[in-house]
């Protein structure tokens, strides 16, 4: 099977299964576990905050930080088709009991203005406005970037109305890659980053949150109540180590989705924008093929390509480090032919 669902299907490595079975450990509720404790510090130093804390998932480590900036009945400004919104199963409601002003962007880019534009002044009707979420790169979007610039605009407004901006990086050393700057830059106008160590960087579990350290302590306690305070979880922090060193793999996941989305686009029936081809996703319409995305989906699982469909025209593949040159060159062979019969 050459699996183009998404990034979170890579393996560890044999390196990673090595670093975990002799990885040195303790009782991370008492802060007793040295491998999560080296882990939280080479992760808050590498996006530029004061501390960082290792959760279960990347949507524990947003909603923590929802939940850690917020008080109920707050209002929160999303992007109408961010992750925090559409994927996290209502758990900025569920959870943190706080109201989502949901705004679509380009591709899933938001811009200081219409951020500005979704603002109102201090009404005795209105919620407070807490907090503005980001999303660097953007899933849903396709993979498209953020800019320092546009990030540092974003924030300068949401500062200016007396907000916190969290960024929800899952993707973030994706979004470095591209843009050829450091994630400490992208990062550094956010109150706080989550990003991810089970996607393009291979390891088995696990996210990061970051922020200032009163921040991260707060958070903590957080995720004590969430049920996330875990054990000898050095285990696992073990293999988010070498996850860490995997940033410079990034950029093949890249080339491949450049030389996916090329072939993609010489495929009759198939539509795609290359420009936003910007990192390790792709996203193609299929209408012109006469099926449905579903339909595509179902029939390239029986040539042995997993792929996602998003809705009923759009299709989505996802690079990573678990597929080759040559398995992208298959998965081309094997799209074409299920087009054309
Ligand atoms: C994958 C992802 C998450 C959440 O990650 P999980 O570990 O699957 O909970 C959050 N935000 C974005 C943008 C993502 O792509």
């Amino acid at each position: 099977m050459i699996d183009l669902r998404s990034d979170t299907v890579t393996r560890p490595t044999a390196a990673m299964r090595r670093a975990m079975a002799e990885a040195e450990v303790g009782d991370d509720v008492y802060g007793e576990d040295p491998t999560v404790n080296r882990l939280e510090e080479e992760a808050a130093r590498l996006v530029g905050k004061e501390a960082a804390l290792f959760v279960a998932s990347g949507t524990m480590g947003n909603q923590l930080a929802v939940m850690t900036h917020t008080r109920r009945g707050d209002e929160v400004i999303v992007e109408a088709e961010s992750h925090i919104y559409y994927y996290e199963v209502g758990g900025l409601a569920a959870l943190s009991g706080v109201q989502p002003l949901a705004i679509p962007g380009q591709n899933g880019i938001l811009t200081s203005k219409d951020v500005e534009a979704a603002l109102r002044p201090e009404n005795i009707h209105f919620p407070r406005p807490r907090l503005l979420c980001l999303e660097n790169t953007h899933n849903r979007g396709g993979g498209t970037v953020l800019s320092v610039e546009q990030t540092r605009a974003l924030a300068e407004v949401a500062r200016r109305a007396g907000m916190k901006v969290h960024l929800d990086g899952a993707r973030i050393f994706n979004a470095a890659v591209f843009l050829g700057v450091t994630a400490r830059e992208l990062a550094e106008p956010a109150d706080s980053v989550m990003f991810c160590l089970s996607k393009g960087l291979g390891a088995p579990v696990g996210s990061i949150l970051a922020g200032s350290a009163a921040f991260v302590e707060a958070a903590r306690k957080n995720r004590k109540l969430l049920g996330g305070g875990m054990r000898q979880a050095g285990i696992l922090a073990a293999a988010g180590l070498l996850a860490l060193e995997m940033v410079s793999c990034l950029e093949e996941d890249h080339q491949k989705a450049r030389v996916l989305a090329e072939g993609l686009a010489e495929i009759p029936g198939i539509t795609l924008d290359l420009n936003l081809v910007q990192t390790n996703i792709v996203r193609f319409d299929v209408a012109g093929t006469g099926l449905s995305a579903p339909d595509l989906v179902a029939r390239l699982k029986d040539e042995g390509v997993l792929a996602n469909a998003v809705g009923t025209t759009k299709v989505r593949m996802v690079t990573h480090r678990d597929v080759s040159g040559i398995d992208i060159k298959r998965a081309l062979r094997i799209l074409a032919a299920v087009v054309s019969n």
